[in-house]
């Protein structure tokens, strides 16, 4: 508390962010980060920057960025938007497109930064409860609202809706933005940017942080029709937010352009999910059908607090996030097939001995 915080600032719940610990040897299962890394062209393409350019400052509008992730789907740099991770692309898209004094809708259990964006903006929103299968239906999110928040694939279920959910979502709402936040779309779910073209309401955001491996590069993008574009812009110079830098722009460049690093680390990702889903089953858990590069599993009688506080005295860190519906659940990222079956045997051990 302090007497100098304006009213809004105590109203703040922080997000809070999945711990980063530096402890070494450390099975890191918990942030969703990718256990390959980056493509190395991007490393390289980095490391000329960092020599070359640093004086100067970076190209304000990362032209060229924007001109391969376009190319890329069939669209312009006029299509997309570049920000300092997707969180800054998704701060910047709330003010820009939600304030029509209507709830925004999002699912009860979806990515929890949505309601700390509404708290430090001021936004209305309605929760809207997934299903008992923690599924979206897309039939609950009808009627008057200020936009629509769907993560898809979801997070921390990893579920996703098909192309005509988001269709008939984006036609319930035509005066309305549909944000859909594909964060984890390379994993094998489907992306809506082929429907950029047909919806002025929508906005796709995505990451290089997770199918890319680039999270410590700080890069998040956009796609939408370009009144949607502008509007991202006028808040973002509006604010004087940071240009990616030339590191940044350098390594997400050619990240994009080395399509097959690409896709070979999600296919690993995806060959490893199904191994890992199957054995955590073997081993007595609820495994919902992940198209995201994590699974979110329940055991049926071990307690999820305790079975992650297990495996972290054996350096193995999972998310367990507290809640109504998530607490008996444990969120665990897809890693190399190696800590997949470190992650196993301990969970082994742990449920044998129970301890
Ligand atoms: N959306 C979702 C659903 C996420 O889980 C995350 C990662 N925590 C993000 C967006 C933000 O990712 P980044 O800022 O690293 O692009």
């Amino acid at each position: 508390m302090s007497r100098f915080w304006s009213p809004l600032v105590h109203r703040l719940t922080p997000y809070v962010p999945g711990e980063q610990p530096r402890m070494a040897d450390l099975v890191k299962l918990n942030t969703n980060e990718s256990p390959y890394g980056p493509s190395p062209r991007a490393l390289e393409a980095m490391k000329a920057a960092a020599d070359n350019g640093m004086r100067l400052y970076p190209d304000p509008e990362s032209l060229r960025l924007r001109t391969v992730l376009g190319e890329r789907v069939g669209l312009e740099a006029g299509n997309v938007f570049v920000g300092n991770g997707s969180d800054e692309v998704l701060a910047h898209a709330f003010q820009a497109f939600f304030g029509h004094g209507e709830p925004i809708l999002f699912a009860d259990v979806t990515y929890s930064f949505y309601k700390v964006y509404c708290g430090l903006y001021d936004l209305p929103y309605r929760l809207v409860p997934l299903d008992e299968d923690m599924g979206i239906q897309v039939a609950d999110y009808a009627g008057p609202c200020g936009g629509v928040v769907l993560a898809n694939p979801n997070a921390p279920t990893g579920m996703a809706l098909g192309l005509d959910e988001v269709r008939r979502l984006l036609d319930m709402h035509p005066d309305r933005v549909v944000l859909v936040d594909e964060a984890y779309v390379d994993f094998g779910a489907e992306s809506a940017v082929s429907l950029v073209k047909t919806y002025p309401n929508l906005l796709v955001v995505q990451t290089f942080s997770k199918s890319r491996a680039l999270a410590g590069a700080r890069v998040g993008f956009a796609f939408a029709q370009p009144e949607l574009i502008e509007g991202l812009t006028r808040v973002k110079d509006s604010f004087n937010s940071y240009p990616l830098d030339r590191i940044a722009q350098a390594g997400a460049t050619a990240a994009v352009e080395d399509e097959d690093w690409f896709l070979d680390s999600v296919e690993k990702v995806i060959s490893t999910r199904r191994v890992l889903s199957a054995k955590l089953g073997d081993l007595g858990f609820k495994v919902l059908p992940s198209q995201a590069n994590f699974v979110y599993v329940q055991h049926a009688d071990r307690d999820a607090a305790e079975l992650a506080a297990h495996l972290r005295e054996r350096a193995i860190i999972v998310r367990h996030l507290r809640g109504v519906r998530t607490s008996s659940w444990l969120r665990i990222t897809v890693g190399t097939d190696q800590q997949c079956e470190m992650l196993l045997s301990a969970l082994r051990e742990i449920l044998l001995r129970n301890c």
